[in-house]
């Protein structure tokens, strides 16, 4: 089957220098909200898990034919995902908590702003070496009869693919038995996967231009069961014990 991201932003040729503002950008802006989410949850040892919800602000991702932007559903699963794995010991640092795209008065277009944001986002990475990169996006193609989630891999690290693996597995057989998608390695196409160094992972949860899913993808508990297979398959990668039954965090929100 042909494979469609839709979403990622693509950028052939990516504005590097504004790598060092966000660098200084990031730093000055950890004293917000997504810095303080990190901070409240120094446990130990566990790598630090970046949560990184696409989109946002001026940047709505795909847009469904029913206006439903990508931009919230990826929000509002990565929060649920933020709070199961804090649930389970993990600190977390979310790369935006609102609908928020990061960028400074020098933005001015809309493309300046996508790379500001990006570089932002890539900057978080780059807080530690110790992390996991999860970005969590929802997917769109012109053929309609097209759903499932797939994850792309980042081709800088090489647990990157493995903990692809254990995601991609984790939706099959916990949510999706009939999803025969295959995991794929990134290419420029998704900046952030190609530049980051750490291990990671985005997250095409499912697709908004399939009815049937995007109407599931709108709910809460749906939205709920999506992230515990992130987070189960984020435990399987680390050799951790997985959530048992997701069915019951439907409420953990
Ligand atoms: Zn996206």
């Amino acid at each position: 089957m042909k494979k469609f991201c839709f979403c990622a932003f693509r950028l052939r040729a990516l504005l590097l220098p504004l790598g060092l503002l966000a660098v200084v950008t990031v730093a000055l802006l950890f004293g917000g909200r997504a810095a303080k989410t990190a901070s409240a949850n120094l446990s130990g040892a566990m790598p630090l898990i970046i949560l990184d919800a696409g989109h946002g602000g001026e940047d709505g991702g795909a847009v469904a034919a029913d206006g439903t932007m990508e931009k919230d559903i990826n929000l509002s699963i990565t929060q649920k995902l933020d709070v199961l794995l804090q649930a389970q010991g993990f600190r977390t640092l979310l790369t935006r908590t609102d609908d928020t795209l990061h960028y400074d008065a020098s933005a001015s277009s809309m493309r300046e702003k996508k790379v500001a944001d990006l570089h932002y986002r890539l900057a978080c990475t780059q807080q530690t070496p110790d992390c996991v990169l999860l970005s969590i996006h929802q997917n769109k193609f012109t053929d309609p009869q097209y759903d499932g989630a797939q994850m792309f891999y980042s081709p800088n690290h090489p647990q990157s693919e493995a903990l692809a693996q254990c995601l991609q597995d984790t939706f099959v057989a916990e949510l999706q038995p009939d999803n025969t998608r295959k995991i794929k390695q990134s290419g420029t196409e998704i900046f952030l996967l190609y530049q980051t160094k750490v291990p990671a992972v985005m997250a095409e949860c499912g697709f908004l231009s399939n009815k049937a899913e995007r109407d599931k993808l709108k709910t809460d508990a749906y939205q709920q069961k999506v992230a515990a297979c992130i987070a189960n398959g984020l435990l399987h990668y680390l050799g951790h014990k997985p959530i048992e039954d997701i069915t019951n965090t439907e409420n953990r929100t």
